[in-house]
């Protein structure tokens, strides 16, 4: 049986988050990778999106507010299979009142596989792999016997 897999297309859909001490970081990178990021589909927080809309001059879709929702519509992309690329600059010196949002994104993106930058040197290695110019299959763990796994009532009882 083949393994589960999707396709990352060659035009990514790529989702930037950084948490207030990271923005400046973010918008730097950015700024240095316009180029590369002008080729792909674009998504983000929103204090976070409307300082990148600034900064690229383009369209981006913009979710809530990190703390307001926003993380947990980005992961909730992710499972749908809408995002499959993340930038998350978070901030590992700082609590914050949403770190459990940040957990479960984080979580959600191991989850499907996709791949993460959690800071600048990451970013930078994932933006200048070759596979950023093309289709990438996507291998994921196979969910089926998870989901199916209350089919049969009697596995309730073993
Ligand atoms: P923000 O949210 O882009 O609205 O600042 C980021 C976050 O804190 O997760």
């Amino acid at each position: 049986m083949p393994k589960p897999s999707v396709t990352i297309g060659q035009r990514k859909k790529i989702a930037l988050i950084a948490h207030d001490n990271k923005k400046t970081d973010l918008l730097d990178w950015v700024k240095f990778n316009k180029g590369t990021l002008l080729n792909h589909e674009l998504f983000a927080t929103g204090t976070t999106g409307k300082l990148l809309e600034k900064e690229l001059g383009c369209e981006i879709t913009i979710f809530e507010s990190g703390p307001l929702g926003g993380d947990q519509q980005i992961g909730s992309r992710i499972a749908e299979g809408a995002i499959d690329f993340l930038i998350f600059f978070w901030d590992p010196l700082e609590p914050l009142p949403h770190d459990p949002d940040i957990k479960a994104l984080l979580r959600v993106a191991a989850v499907w596989n996709i791949p993460v930058a959690c800071n600048r040197t990451s970013a930078d290695f994932l933006i200048s792999s070759p596979l950023m110019n093309r289709e990438y299959t996507r291998m994921l763990p196979d969910y089926e016997a998870y989901r199916q796994r209350f089919k049969d009532r009697n596995s309730i009882r073993n």
